[in-house]
């Protein structure tokens, strides 16, 4: 069971900042494809 979770993250695409390339954190909200230093409000 467990080990099904892991192939589901692992088959996820790392989920980048379009505008500086670095990884991102998994968020709740999927509303912004940029990081936090590069999210500007
Ligand atoms: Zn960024």
């Amino acid at each position: 069971m467990i080990e099904n979770v892991i192939e589901f993250f692992k088959n996820l695409p790392a989920k980048m900042c379009r505008n500086c390339g670095n990884e991102m954190v998994e968020q709740h909200d999927c509303y912004t494809n940029v990081c936090d230093d590069c999210h500007e409000i």
